[in-house]
C-alpha cells in the first residue's frame, strides 16, 4: 500500500470539497466508504468509485464485486491525484515533485495521458486516460 502525507492546508480544502459533494447530491451524510475510512470521493463511474482518505492513503471501491482495494503504487496515486484534481486542483499539491534527473515518460511522450478510442464517447475528448506508466506526471523517476 502507499500512502502520501496530507498537510493540514491541504485537508481543510480536501474537507471543504467533500461537504459540497455532500450537498450536491442532496445527502445530509457522507457516503459508507467516507465514513468508513475517513476518506473523501474524488471520482466515481459505473463501475467503482475512487477515495483518498485523509490520512493519505488511495482507496478503490469496486461496485460489481463490492471489493476494496487500497492502491498500492506511486503510480496508481498519480492516476487517482490527477483524475481528482479535475475537480479539485488542491490536489495536484500532493502528487510527487519530479527530480530534476527525471526522464520524461516514453509511453505517453511526457504528456500524462495516452490516446483510447473508447476517450472521446466517454469523457469527450481523445486523450483522457491517464498513462499507466507515469501515471500522469509525463516523467518517470531514474
Ligand atoms: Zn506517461
Amino acid at each position: 500500500m502507499v500512502e502520501i502525507k496530507v498537510s493540514d492546508s491541504v485537508r481543510k480544502k480536501l474537507l471543504a470539497f467533500r461537504d459540497r459533494n455532500k450537498k450536491a447530491r442532496w445527502s445530509r451524510d457522507l457516503d459508507p466508504i467516507e465514513k468508513q475510512y475517513n476518506a473523501v470521493c474524488l471520482w466515481a463511474d459505473i463501475g467503482g468509485a475512487s477515495y483518498l482518505s485523509f490520512d493519505g492513503k488511495g482507496i478503490y471501491h469496486n461496485f460489481d464485486a463490492d471489493e476494496i482495494i487500497f492502491l498500492k503504487s506511486q503510480v496508481e496515486m498519480n492516476q487517482l491525484l490527477i483524475y481528482g484534481s479535475e475537480k479539485c486542483p488542491t490536489l495536484k499539491q500532493l502528487l510527487p515533485q519530479r527530480p530534476s534527473d527525471a526522464l520524461e515518460c516514453q509511453s505517453c511522450s511526457g504528456r500524462g495521458f495516452v490516446k483510447k478510442d473508447i476517450s472521446k464517447a466517454i469523457y469527450k475528448r481523445e486523450d483522457a486516460i491517464s498513462c499507466n506508466v507515469c501515471g500522469g506526471v509525463g516523467w518517470c523517476a531514474t
